[in-house]
């Protein structure tokens, strides 16, 4: 089922009384999560992620705008009615009930028409235990499960209402580096099997490029961009995003653009045929350097890192706008730098150009 928010929006009074300093958690967002996706909602601590899941639960009530499911108005309907599946970073379980009590404990709710017999309970139960993997561990209490395995429980009991809507706030903070990864693979398996539509909200741009059909980046209660993890990250739409996405992160510069051509330093570096004459804010991805030695993009060489299948050169630059420039060089080349320098050409469309005043995207 799709989900549209229409001119959604959230403000916080200040807790204050006596200033004025309300908090714009969520300002206008406009979007549609298409039916059976799973989007991600990127961006960093407090930039209103969280609030969004909310209100899409009906946790929270906006202060403005309006939340659809499929053709319904939901803004109005409470979160019990609205069929969604939650999860948060801490599990959240009952931990004096088994594993089987805990994700059959949202069946034993049901009320009226949906009341559920005993054994159609525990079948529906055993189905997605068996789902995410953990139907071994039914009689076990959560503090006898590994926090991947209870994180697994606490998706089974989101899951087993079948909802319409699977909703996860941040559900892999709490697990170490190996689980967070096995556990994102698992999730993105089961939103396949099940076909479910998802938000799945993180701060980890990794994360969300590798798990979403789509992702929303968010500052400040400020929507920035949406689209699927690669387009957003080929082509940024401001340098927010540009610098948000990507590991290692791109690398920024002071620019110029002279005469249709990009000046870094007093190195025109590349052509930019259409962009009149105005300083910009350069971003270079790091795989968007090619070690050549006459390359026009001189910088100062640092280190040399070898990781396998890539080298990392670690240089410097005056027009940088980081400590350290990082290119990652496919391994094959050799570097050999002429008394501590190194030089690049560069690829044009690992070259992003922005206006210095508004950080939006100029194209070139
Ligand atoms: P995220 O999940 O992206 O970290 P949140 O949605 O939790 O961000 O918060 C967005 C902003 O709203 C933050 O500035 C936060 O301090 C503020 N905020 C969140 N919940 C409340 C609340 N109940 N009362 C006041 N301010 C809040
Ligand atoms: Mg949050």
């Amino acid at each position: 089922m799709k989900i549209v928010l229409e001119n959604l929006t959230k403000i916080f009074p200040s807790r204050n009384k006596k200033s004025s300093d309300e908090v714009v958690a969520v300002n206008n967002f406009n979007f549609e999560i298409p039916d059976g996706k799973l989007i991600g909602l990127l961006g960093p601590s407090g930039c209103g992620k969280s609030t969004t899941l909310y209100m899409i639960s009906g946790l929270q009530k906006p202060t403005g705008g309006k939340i659809y499911f499929g053709d319904d108005d939901v803004t109005e309907v409470s979160t019990e009615k609205r069929g969604i599946g939650l999860v948060f970073q801490n599990y959240a379980l009952y931990p004096h009930l088994t594993v089987r009590q805990n994700i059959l404990f949202p069946l034993q709710n049901l009320r009226g028409a949906d009341k559920m017999s005993k054994d159609d309970m525990l079948k529906r139960a055993y189905e997605v235990a068996k789902l995410v993997q953990i139907e071994e561990l039914m009689d076990r209490k959560p503090s006898e499960l590994s926090g991947g395995q209870q994180q697994r429980v606490a998706i089974a009991r989101a899951l087993v209402k079948m909802p319409r809507v699977l909703l996860l706030d941040e559900p892999l903070s709490n697990l170490d580096a190996r689980l967070r990864l096995q556990t994102r693979e698992e999730i993105r398996r089961i939103q396949k099997e099940t076909k479910i539509t998802t938000v799945f909200v993180t701060h980890d741009q990794e994360e969300a490029m590798s798990i979403s059909d789509l992702i929303v980046v968010m500052k400040l209660g400020v929507l920035q961009q949406i689209g699927a993890p690669q387009d957003v990250y080929d082509e940024p739409a401001n340098l927010f995003v540009a610098k948000f996405l990507g590991t290692p992160p791109i690398n920024v510069f002071d620019g110029e653009v002279k005469g249709g051509k990009l000046y870094i330093g007093d190195d025109a570096v590349l052509d930019v045929k259409n962009v009149p004459d105005m300083p910009v804010t350069v971003g270079i991805r790091p795989e968007g350097f090619v070690l050549d030695e006459n390359g026009p993009f001189k910088c100062r060489l640092s280190n040399v890192e070898v990781m396998g299948r890539d080298v990392s050169i670690v240089s410097t630059h005056p027009a940088s706008l980081n400590p350290i420039i990082r290119s990652i060089i496919n391994a094959d080349h050799k570097v050999e730098p002429k008394n501590d320098e190194v030089a690049y050409t560069l690829k044009p469309h690992k070259v992003f150009l922005f206006d210095k005043e508004t950080e939006n995207r100029i194209r070139f």
